[in-house]
């Protein structure tokens, strides 16, 4: 029962640390219990007191928010585990583990699939989150040694993904560059069985293109750093990161927060524990070096101005490692294939288009290899037993993105950061009321920003920014980056999220160069650059008359994930960068303020607290309660809702406090069950 266990968590801290005092240093544990009207300075207030105590979690209801530490904390040993399993929620301070442990119980009583959304920007904290809660499960829950490998790889399929998948950026020296959800599994006893992971949109751009101060995914400086001196030789590659375009554009090769040789200690033996035999793995090297050799190809102009190799040694490692025919590889690194009727002739490319080109396979190259991977992790995590099992899913998906020059990938990242809001107010919303109707309470709809209207700015069909781009992909040699901004101002000038250059001082006072369009997302503004070169413009990669439609197949991937969201129950954490230096026990006010803007948390506050902050089941709420009222005590003998009313009217409650559903009682404002409580701890 939510009342009681709030008031055993709150007073859990009081007994610790002594009455006021302690709420007073350490904040208060969940911001449902803040005061009635709680703006947001009470709210970054709260959360600063507690994150210059260490406490970093704090809950609104079941969501839990969490601020960055940046420093480790000592909250995540086995001890720590052992406390949360099977307490619960409100009984001990916020933690990820009691959120993951209720998960956990909920899906047992209940045997239904769940799903943990972990959402915030880059750098908040979400990976971590999402290992953390991985790590309880594989830890804590009951195991048979049968079963030990599938949670090891479970585990080590943690760092092996990392190493292809994150990389340093600006904002996170160990930032994942794609979107991650995978299941756990359950069998009916509990038992960790198996798991599964989908994988959304790699930035595969990083592979052939790194902003300063940042660096590709960590696998090529792991094997170039780690690497043993066979292994290197057998590759043609050298123990040296500057001696590969494609590692040093960012000019930061060494992170000092990153140990490369370690990592590729942990990473090799965590390949072979995830079934790889030592043929995949070879493969697999082969494959990650091709692409460092293939950064190396340069080209010269003949003549003509055509392109020509000017580096065979570096080609023939990549005819070797792939298993091509060099002269093939030449061939289309330097040349189209034009179909004429009977023919087939060859177009050669200017030196431009075969760096395009060669840019492009490495990225197809290293892209396929990060599918395969998943692919292969799965296959080891699989569990072929046919027994019913029930799920969690874990969702670690990249925050909304804002650079200076936003691309295609930016797009999307923050599409899909537009339908987990738009799921989030759906599921919320949802729940709420849901049990206002099966409860026969009316209910008084909360005042929140619906992103619908973005949501369908981007994905309608027919009007929406994809279908546009679909359209401009079927006509190939007329459509261009302007062509396509133009349909988009044609179809769109009218809606009020989307701005032109045209109209941008109308509608959001700012300026707008040509080239550029604004969207005014839920969490804020963002220019994106369609006219671009190579890995600039929203359309990918510049060209799209080369290249399937990658928004629309994205589109169609983030609909899946939807769906399966939508069919199980969702618990929230939502991270908070505290700073933006990665500096331990720094909180900048402003940046946080933000996040907790965007990130709805005040709107979930308020939706929270609109209808009614409590509610608790007659036959519990009686049985804590009943001392405080002479009619009540020590029993009452009719039906529990009666004994209710009767004691609420005894202690005075006023009718527009409280309704009385079928099974509970509502309470609208925490300040009335804080007032019965004191007189609880009084008697
Ligand atoms: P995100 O996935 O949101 O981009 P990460 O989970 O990779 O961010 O976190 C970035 C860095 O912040 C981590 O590498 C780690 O140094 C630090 N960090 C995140 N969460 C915690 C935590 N709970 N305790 C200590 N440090 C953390
Ligand atoms: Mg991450």
């Amino acid at each position: 029962c939510l009342c009681s266990m709030v008031f055993t968590g709150q007073k859990h801290l009081l007994d610790m640390e002594g009455a006021l005092t302690a709420r007073d240093r350490v904040g208060i544990q969940d911001f449902v219990l803040l005061d009635a009207h709680t703006s947001e300075t009470a709210f970054l207030d709260n959360l600063k007191k507690r994150f210059s105590e260490n406490l970093i979690y704090t809950y609104i209801g079941t969501l839990l928010v969490s601020v960055n530490p940046y420093k480790e904390l000592d909250i995540y040993s086995k001890k720590q585990m052992d406390i949360y399993m099977g307490v619960n929620f409100f009984e001990l301070p916020p933690h990820i583990f009691a959120l993951a442990d209720n998960a956990y119980h909920t899906m047992l009583a209940e045997a239904n699939n769940h799903f943990i959304l972990i959402s915030g920007e880059s750098g908040a904290g979400k990976t971590e989150a999402s290992k953390k809660i991985l790590q309880y499960y594989a830890v804590s829950c009951p195991s048979t040694t049968l079963l030990d490998n599938v949670r090891d790889r479970m585990l080590l399929s943690n760092p092996v993904l990392e190493a292809f998948g994150n990389s340093k950026t600006l904002k996170n020296d160990n930032s994942s560059r794609f979107g991650k959800y995978m299941d756990i599994q359950f069998d009916i006893q509990g038992d960790a069985v198996g798991g599964h992971i989908l994988g959304y949109l790699l930035e595969k751009s990083r592979v052939v293109h790194q902003n300063h101060g940042e660096r590709n995914f960590h696998i090529f400086y792991q094997l170039v750093k780690g690497g043993e001196e066979d292994l290197l030789h057998q590759l043609g590659l050298e123990s040296n990161c500057q001696h590969y375009s494609y590692l040093v554009q960012g000019e930061c090769a060494n992170v000092a927060s990153i140990n490369d040789k370690n990592d590729w200690k942990t990473v090799r033996n965590a390949l072979s524990v995830i079934d790889f035999d030592e043929r995949d793995i070879q493969d697999l090297l082969g494959v990650i070096a091709s692409v460092l050799h293939l950064g190396n190809v340069q080209f010269e102009p003949d003549s003509k101005g055509y392109a020509t190799l000017n580096n065979s040694a570096e080609l023939l490692w990549v005819s070797t490692l792939l298993g091509v025919n060099v002269q093939v590889l030449q061939e289309g690194l330097t040349s189209r294939k034009i179909e004429a009727k009977t023919d087939e002739v060859l177009s050669p490319f200017t030196v431009d288009h075969a760096i395009y080109a060669r840019d492009a396979l490495a990225k197809a190259i290293y892209g396929r290899t990060f599918t395969w991977l998943v692919n292969k992790i799965n296959d080891s995590m699989e569990n072929k037993d046919s027994s019913r099992k029930t799920v969690i899913g874990l969702l670690d998906i990249y925050g909304f993105e804002v650079f200076y020059v936003n691309s295609f990938e930016q797009f999307c990242i923050n599409y899909c950061n537009e339908k987990l809001q738009q799921l989030f107010i759906q599921l919320t919303l949802k729940s709420e009321q849901e049990e206002y109707e099966a409860e026969n309470i009316g209910w008084e709809p909360v005042q929140f920003f619906n992103n619908k209207i973005i949501c369908d700015l981007v994905e309608e069909k027919h009007r929406g920014i994809i279908s546009v781009l679909d359209e401009e992909c079927l006509r190939p040699g007329e459509a261009t980056d302007l062509t396509f901004l133009e349909r988009l101002e044609e179809k769109l000038d009218s809606h009020p999220h989307f701005v032109t250059h045209k109209l941008a001082d109308k509608k959001t006072r700012k300026t707008l160069e040509r080239g550029n369009f604004r969207l005014l997302h839920y969490a804020g503004e963002v220019t994106y650059c369609v006219v671009g070169k190579g890995n600039h413009g929203v359309r990918p990669s510049g060209g799209v008359t080369l290249l399937l439609n990658v928004a629309s197949q994205f589109k169609s991937s983030l609909l899946g994930l939807t769906d399966i969201l939508m069919s199980k129950e969702p618990w929230y954490v939502r991270c908070l960068k505290s700073n933006e230096s990665q500096q331990p026990g720094q909180f900048d006010d402003v940046l946080v303020r933000h996040q907790v803007k965007y990130l709805g948390l005040m709107e979930h506050l308020r939706v929270r607290r609109a209808g009614f902050a409590y509610r608790c089941r007659y036959d519990v709420f009686l049985q804590r309660y009943k001392p405080l009222c002479p009619a009540t005590w020590p029993y009452w003998r009719g039906v529990a809702a009666e004994g209710v009313e009767v004691l609420v009217q005894h202690l005075g409650y006023l009718p527009d406090e409280y309704k009385m559903g079928r099974t509970k009682i509502f309470i609208r404002h925490p300040r009335t069950l804080f007032a019965t409580e004191d007189a609880f701890e009084v008697c």
